[in-house]
């Protein structure tokens, strides 16, 4: 059989997969399935690749929606990472894992008055507005929080429909002819504009994009320092890709360094989430049992759409492989979840030789996995570990039936 590739981090031998210095075997042992499971080296390099050509006061921000595990959000904070939170619980979570405040930034396209009171007590480094409402409810608080101004930068970050945020008919930001509007109508005394950002959308392999949007942004923060307001920073959002067949490897310090040349009198900022923390990530499942219904053949695990939804939601497609290799023959699997819907499905024709009681391996699932599980069909969560080296601890712990009902009223 060929060789597969996997995630730095991961390799395979005569015990089996590894993760990092340990065989997976071993946690098999100990922690049932599912499961989530994260590198940490993984996540380390591929942190350290956007910060290395970065400056002190260019700000890298991982997006928490991504993955919010305060734990992993320590590893990242303790490099001097950044974070771009979307949500109060967000930046809450930032916080609890020891994030500095000035190193974050609030997107959001509905941002509440008591959401933007929070943060501006907070004094975070910038509010990200996306409408002239927020201008409005932001004068009115006595923090006078910094600002910037995200920015529709109406382009095509060519990708899935459901991830393309940067167009002029996306609910996300506010043209450039508002941003220069608003930086008309409000002086510098009345609103603290610091800032222009943008994030034209997820899984993004053309990195051309990013050059052309960091020239919109410059062009368009010439414009407004020219009316009086003291622009220092740049924000060009998120969105570089990975690649889900585990082929081809996206670099951010080519792509930190190039824009950092592109760039000039003004502080980069950067929001990546999948491309830190998605490749770091994998779950474990096993397989419940095999079946044939007409010409398909099915392998039954027991991960769902409710723990993994990136299928179902964006028709993406996982790489999986088996834990243990055996000298079963293989065979074109669907493989698919237990929830009751027929979008629970992991993909057809994946050619594994997995039987019953086997476990398997789902890469790429370290970001948009666990942060968006659910517990549809009263599936509670699954256990999340962390290896680093030869070692592994439980960051988050499985999910029970208790609780699952412990708010409802009994
Ligand atoms: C989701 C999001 C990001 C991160 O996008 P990735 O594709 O995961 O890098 C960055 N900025 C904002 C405002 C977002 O909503």
């Amino acid at each position: 059989m060929e060789p597969r590739m996997r995630p730095n981090n991961f390799s395979k031998d005569s015990t089996g997969l590894k993760i990092e210095e340990l065989a997976l075997q071993k946690v098999c042992e100990k922690i049932p399935t599912p499961f989530y499971i994260y590198s940490e080296a993984n996540l380390v390099e591929t942190a350290s690749a956007y910060l290395q050509n970065s400056n002190a006061n260019d700000l890298i921000c991982y997006s928490v929606k991504a993955n919010g595990n305060i734990n992993l959000l320590k590893i990242l904070a303790n490099l001097g990472m950044g974070f771009d939170v979307v949500s109060v619980g967000e930046l809450k979570r930032a916080l609890k894992a020891g994030a500095k405040a000035k190193k974050i930034v609030f997107s959001g396209v509905g941002k509440s008055k008591s959401d933007l009171k929070f943060a501006a007590e907070q004094d975070i480094y910038s509010i990200n507005i996306e409408s002239a409402h927020e201008v409005e409810l932001i004068k009115n608080l006595k923090e006078s929080p910094r600002v910037s101004l995200r920015i529709n930068p109406d382009m095509a970050a060519n990708t899935h429909p459901y991830i393309e945020t940067g167009k002029s008919d996306c609910k996300f930001g506010i043209s450039e002819a508002e941003a220069l509007e608003i930086a008309k109508t409000y002086s510098s005394s009345e609103i603290n504009l610091v800032g222009i950002s943008a994030h034209i959308g997820s899984q993004i392999t053309d990195t051309e994009l990013f050059f052309e949007l960091a020239e919109k942004l410059q062009a368009l923060a010439e414009q407004i320092k020219k009316l009086g307001h003291n622009v220092d920073h740049i924000d060009v959002g998120g969105g570089l890709a990975i690649d889900y067949q585990l082929e081809n490897q996206y670099d951010p310090a080519q792509l930190v360094k190039e824009l950092k040349e592109k760039i000039t009198g003004y502080d980069l900022l950067m929001e990546p989430g999948r491309s830190i923390v998605a490749q770091s990530g994998a779950v474990v499942t096993s397989v419940i049992t095999e079946k044939t219904n007409g010409q398909r053949d099915f392998l039954v695990v027991d991960v769902g759409m409710n723990d993994l939804m990136r299928p179902a939601l964006y028709s993406a497609r996982h790489t999986i492989e088996e834990i243990q290799d055996s000298n079963a023959e293989s065979k074109n699997f669907e493989v698919v979840g237990p929830v009751c819907e027929t979008a629970d499905s992991f993909g057809q024709n994946h050619n594994l030789n997995a039987k019953t009681g086997d476990q398997l391996i789902i890469y790429s699932t370290g970001a948009y996995g666990s942060s968006m599980g659910s517990n549809y069909n009263s599936r509670p969560k699954p256990a999340e570990i962390l290896v680093s080296k030869d070692s592994f601890k439980v960051i988050r712990k499985a999910e029970s039936f208790e609780d699952l009902i412990r708010l409802e009223e009994i």
